[in-house]
């Protein structure tokens, strides 16, 4: 790495973050402005650690600083690495440097065998009662053995994550496998006999481990002998959600750099970039991703205008609480078309929050310019707060909790929002109407779908 001037180092520290060493990170400026420091000031560690929850960029970041250590001007100009024109940046964009090494979790020997026995199982005439396991979207390669489509598989994960650092790795593998997943100790045998080779292209090999939680003792183990002395011009960037099953040994090799969950700003500007399209749903998608860039990505995809549509037409059906009509509202407020029960609550949720802002304008007189979640949803919020006059905002919100937690024990989603119904329908308060609301109970018990306690607690 070249030496640089002073003047040139403090031109470097105020230039901002995300360009062009970080141009795919979204937000995470103190995490990206430390790794440029430690590029400027020549000080790269061998091993690094990041951790946070998923969606908030460990790999973009790792990508990039990967990026960064291959390119050619790396060593000769610290400042501009990467370039993103040489050689060197070129392979690395499609993650296909042969000095950047990629290692994530695959399924291990037990789960390829049952894997092996459901394919079996599924070519036989009793093909209904193949295990579960055997969706392993392996039609397409009737006779290729499982290994080789774990290597197909993972290949197509980090040609994705080429596309998209943000896309986990992890998403091509079926659901039923993912526990299963893990990076076995063959693999960090692999990586242990790459790391003593010389670099082919770039002057130094980097080695990004996707999921490094997922290793048994024994593997974690076998790599710490290659962290406590790695060959020189060798780097490991480790990327996990929790260390905690990370050795202290481990840890303590690596610098740690803790990622926080992204702020809403900083998704909204990220989505503005990538899809304008989105409009005034972008401050709404960005609450409502928790802090995680995938998930908004995901939330992305969503017909917006639908789903709040739905949203006031539930709320506004509370009020009536007529039992056959809520139900009609059930199964689509449940349905993945519009990202299952956490995002129509979340949804919910919001309209209830605008609801509280008009409220609290109407009783002080006067329009505080607070911004709506819901933008460009004024008017229903206005209509739905005509519909319930003395609403609680604060109890609704509580209702909308208790369901969400009710769902997430796995309680049957029609009589959770059946119940949330009627908390809906007194915590927002309409006039009173105790012979409807008699009616839905004895309806809704005779069905046998609400608990006592579910309706009155
Ligand atoms: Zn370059």
């Amino acid at each position: 790495m070249g030496r640089k001037a002073k003047a040139e180092s403090s031109e470097l520290a105020n230039r901002s973050v995300e360009e062009p060493l970080f141009y795919q990170v979204v937000g995470q400026k103190a995490a990206c402005f430390y790794l440029r420091r430690a590029i400027e000031n020549q000080r790269v560690a061998h091993a690094y650690l990041f951790t946070g929850q998923a969606g908030i960029g460990k790999s973009a970041i790792a990508l990039d600083f990967a990026a960064a250590l291959l390119c050619e001007k790396f060593d000769s100009d610290s400042g501009h690495a990467p370039c993103r024109t040489c050689v060197q940046c070129q392979l690395t964009a499609r993650l296909q440097h042969p000095d950047l090494h990629i290692v994530a979790p695959i399924p291990g020997k037990a789960a390829v065998r049952r894997m092996e026995e459901a394919r079996k199982a599924s070519g036989s005439e009793n093909a209904e009662e193949k295990p579960v396991s055997a969706t392993t979207q392996a039609e397409d390669y009737a006779e290729v053995p499982i290994t080789e489509i774990v290597d197909k598989k993972l290949l197509e994960a980090i040609a994705e994550k080429a596309q998209d650092p943000y896309v986990p790795v992890l998403l091509h593998f079926p659901v039923l496998l993912l526990r299963s997943l893990s990076i076995l100790i063959e693999q960090i045998r692999i990586l242990i006999k790459q790391t003593y080779r010389m670099p082919f292209q770039a002057r130094r090999k980097v080695f990004i481990l996707f999921h490094a939680d997922r290793m048994n003792i024994n593997t974690q183990n076998a790599f710490l002998k290659v962290l406590e002395e790695p060959p020189p011009h060798t780097h490991f960037l480790l990327a996990c959600e929790g260390e905690g099953t990370l050795l202290p040994t481990i840890r303590s090799r690596c610098q740690p750099i803790t990622l926080p969950p992204l702020l809403e700003t900083d998704i909204e500007e990220a989505l503005q970039k990538r899809k304008p399209e989105l409009g005034e749903s972008v401050p709404l998608i960005a609450r409502l991703a928790g802090g995680n860039f995938w998930q908004a990505m995901e939330l992305a995809r969503i017909d917006w205008k639908a789903l709040q549509a739905l949203a006031v037409g539930y709320l506004a059906e509370c009020a009536r609480l007529d039992p056959s009509e809520l139900e009609k509202f059930y199964e689509k407020l449940l349905s993945e078309e519009f990202g299952g029960y956490r995002i129509a609550l979340g949804t919910l949720q919001l309209f209830i929050d605008d609801v509280a802002i008009l409220k609290a304008e109407r009783q002080i007189g006067k329009d505080m310019h607070l911004i709506l979640s819901h933008q460009g949803c004024r008017d229903r919020a206005e209509k739905l707060l005509n519909i319930f006059q003395a609403a609680d905002p604060e109890r609704a919100l509580q209702a909308l909790q208790t369901a969400c937690d009710s769902l997430e024990r796995g309680y049957t989603p029609n009589s959770v929002l059946t119940a949330l119904s009627f908390r809906l329908h007194h915590a927002l308060g309409p006039k009173q109407d105790t012979k409807s609301t008699a009616k839905h109970s004895e309806t809704a018990q005779r069905k046998g779908k609400v608990r006592n306690n579910d309706i009155t607690s």
